[in-house]
C-alpha cells in the first residue's frame, strides 16, 4: 500500500524543466559558472603520473573537442561512441564532449577480451571507438573509425583553435551513456542512462553541497567506465572539485596520493577499505592522511568487522557508504555528514526525489521497516532501459517505473538502508560484475562438459569470486586446471574461474532452474570437510 512507501527524508531537488534541452555538459558547467572555481584551481590530476589539468584548460579542451569531432568524424548527435581505455586525464574530458554534442557515451572495461568487445559492439552498435594504444588491438573496425587517445592526433582535436560551436539541441531524455550490466539474471545488457538520469545526480551533490575554504579534493580510485567511477567524474566536475585519479588500485599509491594532492575525499570499492584496515598501521602510518575528511566505499558490501576495523585504526575519518546499482546511475541511497555515518552497517539514506519500498520477493507485497525483503527503487535516476532489449527491460523496471535491485535489504525506522544479500544472479568480485550466464556460456562450448552452473564463493579480499559446478560428460577426464585454464583464455582477468567442483548432477528446483544458493552452499561444506 501507498504507505509502505519510502520517501526521501532530504528537501527535493529542483531539477530543470524536462522541456528545456539541456545535456549533462550544459548543466554540470552552467554549475559551475553559477559558483566559478578560480582559474589557477586543478580539475584533473591522474596520480600515477601527477600530470593535471586547471578549469580553464578543461573547459578548452572539451569546447574545442566538441567542436572538432562533428566535422573531424563526422560525429553527430545520437551516434554512440565505444570507449576503451584505463582512468586517464583524456576520459572525463571525451565524455564532457560527447555529452555536450549529444553523442552517446558507451565506456567498457579495458581489460575486455576480443569476443567480450565484440558483444558490447553488438548492444550498443556504436559507430566509432575510442581506445589507448594499448587497447586497439581488440577494437574492431568500426564505421567511423578509431581514434587513438594517446596520440598526436587527440591531442590536435583537443587543443585546436575553436571553429563556430555549432550549439546541438541535446534533449534531456535523450540516451546519454550506455554501460554495461546484467542485472538480476542472464548475460551482460547495455543500461541506458539519459542525459536527466545523470543530471538528476548531479543536482543531488549540489544541493547538498557544503560551503569550503578550498574546493574538495577528491580521489577517484575506481574506473571512469564503472556507473560509480562514471557518475563521480560528472559530479566532481560539475561541483568544481580537483578530481585525483589512479589506475589499478594499490594501497602505497593511495597513500602517496592522498598525501601529496591533499585529498579530503576518496571514493573507494570495498577491497580497498579492506586493505587500508589490513595494512592499518604499517603501511599507511608511512603517509600523512591528515587531510582526508571521508572515505566513501560503494559497489559492493562492506562487513562490520571491516567498518569497525576502519573506525578503530582511522578515527578521524568517517566511512560512509553508498549503495546503487548501474541501472540507477550509481548511487540511490547515500550517507551524509558525520552522524549518518556513525549508524553501523547502513548505507546510507535515499537520495533526494527517490522513493523505495521493500516487497515480498514471491507475493510482491510491500513490507513495513525492519522487515527484509526486495529492495524496489523509482526516481529520476533510474535508467531509461535495457538498449534493444524489451523483455530484459520489463523483467526489471515495472510499468510504474519501479526498478527490482534483487538485493535483500531492510530499512529502519529512520530510513536507513541495511544491506543483507544478494537474491539475483550477479556475483561480485572486487565490486566488479562477473555474470554467471556468460561463464556458463564459454563452459558449455567445451566438448567434455555435460552440464555446468558457476555460482558465487565468498572470499574476504575480494568479496566473492566465481566458482565452476560442473557435470563431465562420460569417459572425460578433463580435470580442473584445464577447465580454469579454458575460460582464462576467453574472458577478462576478473572473471577467471578460482575453484571447481565435480558433480554427478546439479541440484535444481522442479522447474529445472539450477538452485544457485544451493551450490555455494554445498561448495563451502565440501571444503570445511577436508
Ligand atoms: P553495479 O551495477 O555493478 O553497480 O552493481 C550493483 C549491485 O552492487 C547492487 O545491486 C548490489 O548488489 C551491489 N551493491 C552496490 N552497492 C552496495 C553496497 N553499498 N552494499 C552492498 N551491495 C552493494
Amino acid at each position: 500500500s501507498k504507505t509502505l512507501v519510502y520517501h526521501s527524508l532530504r528537501p527535493p531537488v529542483p531539477l530543470p524543466p524536462l522541456s528545456s534541452n539541456i545535456s549533462i555538459a550544459d548543466y554540470a558547467f552552467s554549475l559551475l559558472a553559477a559558483t566559478p572555481p578560480s582559474p589557477a584551481t586543478v580539475a584533473l590530476i591522474d596520480a600515477s603520473t601527477s600530470r593535471r589539468i586547471l578549469y580553464p584548460e578543461l573547459i578548452r579542451r572539451v569546447r574545442s573537442l566538441a567542436s572538432s569531432l562533428p566535422s573531424r568524424l563526422r560525429l553527430s548527435r545520437g551516434d554512440r561512441a565505444l570507449i576503451i581505455s584505463p582512468n586517464s586525464l583524456h576520459v572525463p574530458i571525451l565524455y564532457f564532449a560527447l555529452f555536450s554534442i549529444g553523442v552517446v557515451v558507451s565506456p567498457i572495461n579495458p581489460a575486455s577480451t576480443k569476443s567480450e568487445i565484440l558483444h558490447h559492439i553488438q548492444l550498443s552498435k556504436p559507430v566509432v571507438a575510442f581506445a589507448t594504444s594499448g587497447t586497439a588491438l581488440n577494437v574492431p573496425p568500426l564505421s567511423l573509425g578509431m581514434v587513438i587517445l594517446d596520440s598526436a592526433e587527440f591531442e590536435s582535436l583537443m587543443t585546436s583553435e575553436l571553429g563556430e560551436l555549432d550549439r546541438v539541441e541535446v534533449s534531456q531524455s535523450d540516451t546519454a551513456a550506455i554501460l554495461y550490466s546484467s542485472g538480476t539474471t542472464g548475460r551482460v545488457k547495455g543500461v541506458e542512462l539519459t542525459h536527466r538520469n545523470l543530471i538528476t545526480t548531479v543536482a543531488g551533490v549540489n544541493a547538498l553541497r557544503l560551503a569550503r575554504k578550498s574546493p574538495a579534493v577528491t580521489l577517484c580510485a575506481v574506473p571512469y567506465f564503472h556507473v560509480y567511477g562514471f557518475a563521480l567524474c560528472a559530479r566532481g566536475l560539475g561541483m568544481g572539485e580537483t578530481l585525483v585519479h589512479m589506475g589499478r588500485f594499490d594501497l602505497g599509491a593511495m597513500g602517496r596520493a592522498i598525501e601529496e594532492f591533499k585529498v579530503c575525499q576518496a571514493a573507494l570499492a570495498p577491497p580497498a577499505v579492506v586493505a587500508m584496515v589490513k595494512a592499518g598501521g604499517s603501511m599507511m602510518d608511512g603517509y600523512d592522511l591528515s587531510s582526508l575528511e571521508v572515505v566513501r566505499c560503494g559497489g559492493a558490501p562492506l562487513r562490520r568487522s571491516v567498518v569497525n576495523g576502519f573506525r578503530d585504526r582511522f578515527s578521524h575519518v568517517h566511512l560512509a557508504q553508498a549503495y546503487g546499482l548501474t541501472e540507477t546511475t550509481g548511487r540511490v541511497f547515500s550517507t551524509v555528514g558525520p552522524l549518518e555515518s556513525k549508524v553501523l552497517g547502513a548505507t546510507g539514506r535515499l537520495c533526494p526525489n527517490c522513493e523505495a519500498k521493500v516487497v515480498d520477493p514471491t507475493t510482491s507485497a510491500a513490507l513495513p521497516p525492519l522487515q527484509s525483503g526486495e529492495l524496489w527503487v523509482r526516481g529520476p535516476s533510474i535508467m531509461k532501459g535495457y538498449v534493444g532489449d524489451e523483455e530484459a527491460t520489463r523483467a526489471i523496471l515495472d510499468s510504474e517505473g519501479w526498478l527490482r535491485t534483487g538485493d535483500l535489504c531492510y530499512i529502519d525506522c529512520e530510513g536507513f538502508l541495511f544491506f543483507m544479500d544478494r537474491i539475483k544472479e550477479i556475483i561480485k568480485y572486487k565490486g566488479y560484475q562477473v555474470a554467471p550466464a556468460e561463464l556458463e556460456h564459454v563452459l558449455y562450448s567445451h566438448p567434455d562438459i555435460a552440464e555446468v552452473a558457476i555460482a558465487a564463493y565468498p572470499d574476504d579480499e575480494a568479496g566473492e569470486f566465481p566458482m565452476a559446478f560442473v557435470v563431465k560428460r562420460p569417459g572425460s577426464n578433463i580435470d580442473a586446471s584445464r577447465i580454469k585454464d579454458f575460460v582464462t583464455e576467453k574472458v577478462a582477468p576478473y572473471k577467471k574461474i578460482k575453484r571447481v567442483l565435480f558433480l554427478e548432477t546439479l541440484p535444481k528446483n522442479a522447474q529445472g532452474k539450477v538452485l544457485r544458493m544451493e551450490l555455494t552452499k554445498l561448495a563451502l561444506l565440501t571444503t570445511t570437510s577436508k
